[in-house]
């Protein structure tokens, strides 16, 4: 939400200093999606602000929800035209992982990325990336309460039929307790806004959340490592990694031509000393590409390069297939791969593949 534009009308109104905490309280803490519902306003104020002001700084298009209803993907119009996605998971029951864009498309062109490969058209403001939680909340809240007269006017007329229908099946409300900057775009090269957004998300009159509860995932600019180290120390950083020798890194993210595994480990290096945090290692797994025992050994040794192994925990991701060249690897390859990595001394996870069936790769549904 615009914050800039509504202190102005709070204060050319000559509204008391508390108005501003009893309407940011509503929005965002409680999830309030239209000013008519903020009673502890004035009818007068309530009414100028639903003309002057947009709560979200995008329309709702489209929201996917999936067959077990823990993967959802919005598809969000911004005010030029230009589209994003979001996308909301529950991996634990009641508790939600908002995945939020940075950029509209993405100028690194990851080979196996749908977002690359739309190409990159601009930075997101910080509103339009902290609109992307607050529009969850808003939707979170909304299932929580959805009674007979909404299901006769769904709360986005311009959503599906299908999804109308899906979207009443959710009647669990859950809280968000996750934010992770992993959907279009590198957060890291849209740093002034990444930052922005950041400090609203951890404002405690804003969204509240605790900075461990935020993760920003890059795909190796070692200035933005270096600049989350130093302004924000609390918020985890996650690094895309995918691939463990400069010549296979170097052919499916052209990133690494600029930035290669040596500087990345530099760049990790500096950090360990500034922080002392955990680093979430990202390794999706792509059938034949990178997945042998051999790529295994790559990972291995290049972690243990980096030095303060307890500190990097791998998470292996399956991929979610954007087209026919390339495929996930089977859950047998994955296991065989985890085995060895462990055997080695690594912490490592399986991320369950969420979100497949609602196009969950991040740049499936915008690209469309
Ligand atoms: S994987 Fe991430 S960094 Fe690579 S093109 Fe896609 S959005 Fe950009």
């Amino acid at each position: 939400m615009q914050l800039e534009k509504l202190r102005k009308i709070l204060t050319e109104n000559g509204e008391p200093k508390f108005r501003l905490s009893q309407i940011q309280k509503a929005i965002y803490q409680d999830g309030v999606s239209d000013f008519s519902e903020i009673s502890t306003i004035s009818k007068n104020l309530r009414e100028q602000l639903e003309k002057e002001m947009k709560i979200l700084s995008f329309e709702v298009e489209k929201v996917l929800v999936s067959k077990d209803e823990k993967s959802l993907k919005a598809l969000l119009k911004l005010a030029d035209g230009n589209k994003i996605e979001s996308v909301l998971l529950s991996p634990v029951e009641n508790k939600w992982s908002v995945c939020i864009s940075s950029q509209v498309g993405c100028p690194l062109n990851c080979g196996f990325c749908a977002t690359g490969k739309s190409g990159f058209q601009r930075n997101l403001t910080a509103e339009e990336i902290s609109d992307q939680v607050l529009f969850w909340r808003q939707y979170l809240k909304k299932q929580g309460t959805v009674n007979s007269d909404q299901e006769k006017n769904p709360p986005y007329p311009s959503a599906s039929a299908t999804w109308q229908k899906q979207n009443l099946l959710i009647k669990e409300r859950g809280v968000i307790s996750n934010i992770v900057y992993m959907g279009m775009g590198e957060p890291f090269l849209n740093w002034e806004e990444v930052k922005r957004s950041l400090r609203d998300l951890i404002d405690k009159d804003l969204f509240a959340f605790g900075s461990r509860s935020i993760s920003v995932s890059t795909a190796g600019i070692p200035e933005g490592i270096k600049n989350l180290a130093e302004e924000f120390p609390q918020i985890n950083l996650a690094i895309s990694l995918h691939f463990a020798t400069d010549e296979k890194r170097s052919q499916f993210m052209p990133i690494n031509r600029k930035y290669n595994l040596e500087e990345l480990k530099k760049a990790l290096k500096d950090y360990f000393s500034k922080t002392n945090r955990q680093v979430f290692v990202e390794y999706v797994m792509l059938s034949g590409i990178n997945d042998s025992e051999e790529d295994a050994y790559a990972l291995s040794t290049y972690l243990k390069s980096i030095g303060n192994r307890q500190l990097l925990h791998v998470n292996l991701i399956a991929y979610n297939e954007t087209g026919k060249e390339l495929k996930a690897s089977s859950g047998n390859k994955t296991h065989l791969f985890r085995d060895y990595l462990e055997r080695g001394g690594m912490s490592v996870t399986i991320r369950k593949s969420l979100g497949q069936e609602v196009e969950g790769a991040c740049g499936q549904l915008a690209g469309k």
